[in-house]
């Protein structure tokens, strides 16, 4: 499906003379997202390293066009109309990985397994609540990914943060942080990570990662196409629970459907919409608003316009 508004002309040519790396027009975004549903990009942008990064901040800046931006689109949901004006998606090797004693620095770009990967090389622990979460650096710490074991934030000590005045770090301490969400300046892009991760019990990380993944195969709907959890769990309770008990699992709209295994979980059965997803996520919200008096938060981020 095509975009809903298009750029003005002289904004295609002024990013194409700028070279911000790699850069598609009108490209699909639902091979891009896990849940593989969901509009085009106006125009994808791919840029290689931070500079070329801020160079296309600036641009769009000072030209007032949007910038979305995907990680590895395993929280986001596309609208049908697609994203006016640049999404923005770091490669995984954008900038180069930086290993201290007790420190590593990977790119906003940079897979969550990588860290896994870097760690166990590093013979590290700490991380073990990450395995098995789906997505980049930059959207783990946008979003504070994490479980009941841990969240993001407890393991990064700095980030790097690109916007159109430059390039800076910023001390963990100094962005606020909650339960699935990170409070970063507005427009900011997360160029760099580093985490802090210590010695310790290298056979029980490995046997922790090793019971979470078996579990996760266990309890999550992992051959289909999905997003993760759709919305947060409100206090002292669970959304998954909550749709249940509104005998929402299993319910399906068009091609989307609450997931028969895990209730909070939507599955697309091929061939979803954004428009089926949103339906399905107000229709429980709506339920579970009438039969308990609680409010579903979505966890899952919309970005584009929605038909
Ligand atoms: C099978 C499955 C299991 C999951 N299990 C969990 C789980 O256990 N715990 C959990 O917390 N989540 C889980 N999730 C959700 C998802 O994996 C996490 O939210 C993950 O952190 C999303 O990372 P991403 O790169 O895919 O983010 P995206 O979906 O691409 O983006 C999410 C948000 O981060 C922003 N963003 C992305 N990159 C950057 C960047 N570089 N700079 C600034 N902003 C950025 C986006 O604009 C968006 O607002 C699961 C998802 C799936 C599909």
């Amino acid at each position: 499906m095509n975009v809903a508004r298009r750029l003005d002309p002289s904004w295609r040519t002024a990013l194409e003379q700028l070279q911000p790396g790699e850069l598609r027009f009108d490209e699909p975004l639902a091979p891009w997202c896990s849940i593989r549903a969901g509009g085009h990009a106006e125009a994808l942008v791919r840029p290689a390293s931070p500079q070329q990064l801020v160079e296309l901040l600036k641009l769009a800046h000072a030209g007032g066009i949007p910038v979305s931006t995907l990680g590895g689109g395993a929280n986001t949901l596309v609208g049908d109309g697609g994203v006016p004006g640049i999404t923005l998606k770091l490669p995984a090797d954008f900038v180069p990985e930086q290993l201290e004693p007790g420190r590593i620095t990977l790119g906003g770009g940079s897979a969550i397994t990588r860290l896994i990967t870097v760690m166990k090389q590093q013979q590290r622990v700490g991380a073990e609540f990450l395995a098995g979460i789906p997505g980049t650096l930059g959207g783990a710490v946008t979003m504070n990914a994490g479980t009941k074991h841990g969240e993001c934030m407890s393991i990064v000590e700095a980030v790097e943060l690109a916007t159109p005045a430059g390039l800076g770090w910023v001390d963990a301490a100094q962005l606020p942080h909650e339960y699935r969400h990170t409070s970063l300046p507005p427009g900011a892009i997360v160029t760099r990570v580093r985490f802090v991760l210590p010695e310790g019990d290298l056979e029980a990380s490995k046997a922790q990662m090793d019971l979470d993944l078996a579990y996760r195969k266990r309890t999550q709907p992992l051959s289909q196409p999905n997003f993760g959890s759709v919305f947060t769990n409100p206090k002292g309770d669970f959304a998954g629970r909550l749709i249940e008990a509104v005998q929402l699992k299993g319910h399906t709209l068009g091609r989307a459907q609450f997931s028969m295994l895990h209730a909070n979980w939507i599955v697309n059965l091929g061939g979803a919409t954004a428009a089926d997803v949103t339906a399905l996520m107000d229709l429980a919200t709506l339920r579970v608003r009438e039969a308990h008096g609680i409010a579903l938060h979505p966890e899952v981020k919309r970005i584009g316009v929605f038909l």
